[in-house]
């Protein structure tokens, strides 16, 4: 999942690999957007 920097719109993959750009405003900075896992690591 990829999401605007500018616009925090969620992207379409396919768009983005296709071109690097918001399809919503523009914007040519894209994040990858991490599903929300929280590891634990027990550190010792
Ligand atoms: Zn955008």
């Amino acid at each position: 999942m990829y999401k605007c920097f500018s616009c925090q719109q969620e992207l379409d993959m396919k768009d983005v690999e296709k071109r690097i750009i918001c399809t919503y405003c523009g914007s040519r900075i894209i994040v990858k957007k991490r599903p929300n896992v929280s590891k634990k690591v027990k550190a010792r």
